[in-house]
């Protein structure tokens, strides 16, 4: 799956995930107002980190290379040096020394990345 996306989906289920606690402090713990305020500080930081996570999707998405897949020719984006068609997850790549390499994430970082 294309890297923007997979975040995106995170940053989606931490929404969800939020607004479940915040329900449950409601509903569940309205009896103890500590574990009410606790489940509901969890709840609204979830939904917070979301948002950042949203953010940050945004600057990243500016870093982002526009691409027309060989695969299914429909134009997509790379994040960082290796990623996934959007489309079709076909492996892309915008570094010419990788080219025609298996693509395995850990191309992206770069401290890690000894080229043979
Ligand atoms: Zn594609």
């Amino acid at each position: 799956m294309a890297k923007i996306n997979r975040i995106r989906t995170f940053a989606l289920a931490l929404i969800f995930i939020g607004i479940f606690i915040m329900y449950i402090a409601i509903f569940v713990f309205s009896e103890n107002p500590i574990l009410m305020s606790f489940a509901m500080i969890i709840g609204f930081l979830s939904v917070l980190s979301s948002a950042l996570v949203y953010l940050w999707i945004g600057m990243q998405s500016m870093k982002t290379v526009q691409v027309i897949c060989p695969s299914c020719e429909g134009a997509t984006k790379i994040l960082g040096r290796v990623d996934a068609c959007m489309h079709c997850n076909e492996p892309l790549t915008i570094d010419k020394a990788l080219e025609g390499k298996e693509l395995d994430a850990r191309y992206n970082r770069k401290s890690s990345f000894n080229p043979k």
